[in-house]
Formats: structure tokens, sequence, C-alpha cells
């Protein structure tokens, strides 16, 4: 199977050839300015200590600090952080906000660990990345499996270190540490504005039916805010359990019910009562939109062409191979692509840190409202940029084609020092 790397480099050459990239450029942005990988031991709740491995990748930044999240997975590698490394440099790209691209990540299950454990490991790896993180270098942000705790913890361990309080090292900041209002929401409402945007000329959200795969931080909220625009959740998965109802299911139930500490298995069997289906069928469900919230590689040559919904909002980073893409462009679905989805917690990252430097608090209605605008003129910059091509693209092309012309402006702008 393709690999999350392989997937984006055929993304890049495939948007380079069509702008003309000349070889010094492709040269220089698929390299990595840092590839960061630190063994290092974690003390555990038994007085004995174990070896966990981490990661921490910076792409490009011609544009500014590199930023990205940082997850605590079982399936972490280097080759992983580095695709969504560059991933993140063309996320910032075309949503504009001023940063280039990063990703890091630990190989452990999180939930093998105490809280205890889990701030020792956090702690100790962030004293490890102290030379190449920084509210000017590199400002880490929750992905899967990390959450507002751990930024806590990172942005202590950094503050310590320093003598004073670092608030803007990390975003996703629990709000009682200058966390934005509106940031966990961020990336879910995000994909809402981008699907409405999308659906303006196509009778909006309302009374279309829904797939989300995933139920986390991402597919949780997306699936809440979808169903308060009116759109159906039929078909729901998380990595234990996939469940529909032709009627619709009340995902803002069960998803404060998994927030509260339960599982959606728990939900279904206490409160849902819906039928059990192959987490298979999650991704070729009879749906309006399906909406990928969970992991990587998903979609691919095998089942896209058994998918039935007509659009797919990638809010999972990478979900999609380079021959589901073909295939999806061939039958006609269109993809929403990653870089320009679920780029409103990039968005709202931003907005983070910019309170944090200025020592300033927003209203949450002033959140949403420049998240909306912002992830807006993104959809609508590269959708016109697709019709302007008059040619046979994806938004994913047209989304790659913005945010490469953007990043090799930059780094044209400040050229090579010797
Ligand atoms: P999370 O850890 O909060 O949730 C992941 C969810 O996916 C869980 O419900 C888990 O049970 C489920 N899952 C895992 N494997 C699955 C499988 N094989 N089938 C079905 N469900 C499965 O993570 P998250 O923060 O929601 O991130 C999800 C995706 O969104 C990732 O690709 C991440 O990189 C991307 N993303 C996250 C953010 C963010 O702000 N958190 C922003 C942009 C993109």
């Amino acid at each position: 199977m393709e690999s999350m790397l392989e997937t984006a480099l055929s993304q890049f050459h495939g948007a380079a050839d069509h702008l003309g990239l000349n070889d010094e450029h492709r040269e220089y942005l698929t390299s990595f300015k840092t590839a960061f990988h630190t063994e290092f031991p974690v003390e555990m709740d038994d007085g004995k200590f174990r070896v966990y491995q981490g990661f921490r990748v910076h792409h490009n930044v011609a544009r500014g600090p590199a930023k990205g999240g940082m997850r605590y997975a079982s399936h972490v590698s280097m080759d992983e952080v580095k695709a969504m490394a560059m991933l993140m440099t063309w996320k910032c790209a075309v949503v504009n906000v001023p940063f280039g691209g990063a990703k890091g990540g630990v190989l452990v299950d999180p939930r093998n660990l105490s809280q205890n454990e889990l701030q020792n490991l956090t702690r100790r790896f962030t004293s490890e990345l102290e030379p190449i993180i920084g509210p000017d270098k590199d400002i880490p942000a929750p992905d899967m499996g990390t959450n507002p705790q751990v930024m806590a913890w990172i942005m202590d361990t950094y503050s310590m270190s320093h003598g004073y309080t670092v608030a803007g090292v990390v975003t996703g900041k629990p709000v009682a540490l200058g966390g934005s209002a509106g940031r966990f929401e961020a990336t879910g409402r995000g994909l809402l504005y981008v699907l409405q945007e999308h659906l303006r000329a196509d009778g909006g959200v309302a009374g279309k039916t829904f797939a989300v795969q995933g139920f986390g931080n991402v597919g949780g909220v997306v699936s809440k805010q979808v169903q308060m625009a009116g759109g159906c959740i039929t078909h729901l998965s998380d990595v234990d359990i996939a469940i529909t109802s032709p009627t619709g299911i009340d995902v803002a139930s069960a998803f404060n019910f998994v927030q509260s500490g339960g599982t959606l298995t728990g939900w279904n069997e206490q409160h849902g009562h819906h039928d059990v289906i192959s987490h298979a069928s999650i991704l070729t469900a009879p749906v309006d939109v399906l909406i990928p919230a969970a992991v990587e590689g998903v979609l691919t040559e095998d089942n896209a062409g058994d998918v039935q919904a007509r659009l797919i909002l990638e809010a999972a980073n990478g979900p999609t191979t380079t021959e589901a893409d073909a295939i999806f462009l061939e039958r006609g679905i269109e993809v929403i692509p990653d870089i320009v989805a679920n780029a409103g917690g990039v968005t709202v990252s931003y907005f983070e840190w910019v309170q944090a430097r200025q020592y300033i608090r927003w209203t949450e209605e002033r959140v949403n409202e420049e998240l909306r605008r912002l992830i807006t003129t993104a959809y609508q910059g590269v959708a016109g940029r697709r019709t302007a091509a008059r040619s046979k693209a994806s938004l994913r092309d047209a989304a790659n084609w913005v945010a490469i012309e953007r990043v090799v402006e930059a780094m044209t702008l400040r050229g090579i020092y010797p």
C-alpha cells in the first residue's frame, strides 16, 4: 500500500508539473529543514523506566515559524511525520497564515499510560525538543492522542527552563492558560464553514445525509456542527464500532457521552440501540456526503470504486491515496481536500498564538467570525483557481497549486543565504 509520504510526494510532483516548477525548487520542497528523532527514557509508576521514540519534523519555514500537531499513537514513524509536516506547509499557505509546516509525535499508545506516566513522557520529550521548539521557531498543537492537558505540560516544561511563562510555545492550551475561545471546536467548525460554502449553490447542508468515520475531537465536533446545521448523520464509527440509523443518530448526545469518559459502544448500548455494521461499510455508505475523520490512507483503489457519496469532505489528514483520488476524479466525486477542509484548527491556532504574543483575549464570536472569513476565502480562492485553469482538475490539485506558489514566492523573495 502507498505510504502517506509517497502520497504527499506524488501530490506535490503532480502540482509541480502543472506549475512547471524548476528542479531546484522541487529538490528544496521535497527536502525537510529539520528531521529530529530521539529515544528517551520515561519513569513509569512502578519505578522502572521505559524508552520511547519521539519525532519532530520541520518541512519548510519560508513563510514563518513551523506549526503542526503532536500525535501520540502506536503507528508514528519518521515517514508519517514528514508527510504530515509537508501537508502543514501547504495548509498554512493555502489558508494564508504566516507559518511553515511541522509535525511531531511519540510512538506510544497513550491509553496504556496512567496520567502520571503521560505527564512524565510529555515533559521528558519536551525537554528533548527544547532546542528546536519555541514561539518564533516551532509551535506544537494537539493531534491524535494528545489534548489541551498535554499542551499545558509542554508549555510548563518549556517555561520552567526559560524562567518565565511562554504561552506562545504551544496552541490548543486549556482556556484557563491562554487557550483561545473556540479552539477545541475550530477544526470541526471550519469543516462546516467550508462545506456550507461548497454547497451554497447546491441546496446547503440541511436535509443531506452523512457518514462520518472517527468520533474524536474532529469527527465528534464536525458531526455535531453538521447536525446543528440540519444535516442527518446516518452512519458513524470509531475504532471499536460502526453504527447506522436511517432516521439519523443523535450525535450530540453520543459526543457528550464520549466526552464524559464513555465510549460510542457504551452510548449505543445504553441510548442509541442502532444497528451495528462493518467498519468498511461506513466508507461506501449510501449517503450524500462522506467525512473521513479518523486516520490516513482509508480511501484506496480497493474501495474508491464502491464509494456512493457524491462529496467527500476530508476531515482527517491524508485519508485518500493517489489512486483513489484518480478514481474519484474519473467518477465525478468531488473531494474537498484536507489542506483546505480541516484548516480551521491551524487557523484558530494562529489566532491563539497572536493573542498569546499580544497578551489579549478575543471573544468566541470574534474567533468564529475571523475563522469563517479566512477559511471561506481560502476555499473560494482554491475553487476559483480550478475554474480558471479550465482543465479537468480536482480541488486538491488547485489547492496544491495555490499553496506551492505562495511558498515558492516567499522562498524566492528571501533568496538563498550563502
Ligand atoms: P482523536 O484521537 O481525537 O480521534 C480519532 C478518532 O478516530 C477516534 O474516535 C478513534 O476511535 C477513531 N479511529 C481511529 N482509528 C479508526 C478506524 N480505523 N476506523 C474508525 N475510527 C477510527 O483524533 P483527532 O484529533 O480527531 O484527529 C483525527 C484526524 O484529524 C487525524 O487525521 C488528524 O491528523 C486530523 N486533524 C486533527 C486536527 C485537530 O485539531 N485535532 C486538525 C486537523 C486535522
